[in-house]
């Protein structure tokens, strides 16, 4: 069974890597990230709420982040497995889904973190541009759509994230460093923590992704 966490600082590759992981083991690919800007789009109330954190590079609140994982973990389309990308970002959510995964008989029993030096993720951050469909991301210089601001899968508009400019960035990576990296040690000494390295090219990193997966 392929329970699994895909972690790592923003602008690592997580969304990019979550999708094809996801689709190779045909299992959900649950991001928190998509499911708020979703929420945004909608104009629901966890939208607005959401947004408020977001535009600011700020953390969600765990009641709701964890609220939010829960429902979505106990959908049947997870019975086989699920990736969740971007859950758990602090050690509380970390905690819940501990407790969440005995309740649904379905532990996290992979975590894979995607390490990339500091100095990428800016560019990488600066770069994306993202389908306003279908959520695809693509870069402006290492992985250009076909179109010039058109999906290559879905045909929609590409735009680049609100929250993906210098400033919120800033603050999105004291978030990682503050709350999300202590989540290594924590995964670590559970001993189902592997890093992955996030400069290698895509198909290599899925390579490495299916050896350490192997039952
Ligand atoms: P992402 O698409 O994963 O980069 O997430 C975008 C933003 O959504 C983050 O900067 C947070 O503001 C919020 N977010 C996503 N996942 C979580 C989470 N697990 N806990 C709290 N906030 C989150």
């Amino acid at each position: 069974m392929k329970n699994i966490i895909l972690m790592g600082p923003p602008g690592a590759g997580k969304g990019t890597n979550a999708k094809r992981i996801s689709s190779f083991y045909k299992i959900p690919h649950i991001s928190t990230g998509d499911m708020f800007r979703e929420a945004i789009k909608n104009g629901t109330s966890l939208g607005k709420l959401a947004n408020e954190y977001i535009s600011k590079g700020l953390l969600v609140p765990d009641d709701v982040t964890i609220g939010l994982v829960k429902e979505r973990l106990s959908n049947p389309d997870c019975a086989n497995g699920y990736l969740l990308d971007g859950f758990p970002r602090t050690l509380e959510q970390a905690r819940a889904l501990e407790e969440i995964g005995k309740e649904i008989d379905r532990p996290v029993n992979h975590v894979l973190n995607i390490v990339v030096p500091e100095s990428i993720l800016v560019e990488r951050i600066s770069g994306r541009r993202v389908c306003k469909k279908c959520g695809a991301p693509f870069h402006i210089k290492t992985l250009q759509p076909k179109v010039e601001g058109v999906c290559d899968l879905c045909g929609g508009e590409l735009y680049q994230r609100k929250d993906d400019n210098e400033e919120t960035l800033k603050e999105r990576l004291n978030e990682y460093h503050k709350s999300t990296e202590p989540l290594i040690k924590f995964y670590r000494d559970l001993d189902l923590l592997n890093d992955l390295d996030g400069d290698k090219p895509l198909d290599e990193i899925l390579n490495k992704v299916n050896d350490l997966l192997k039952d």
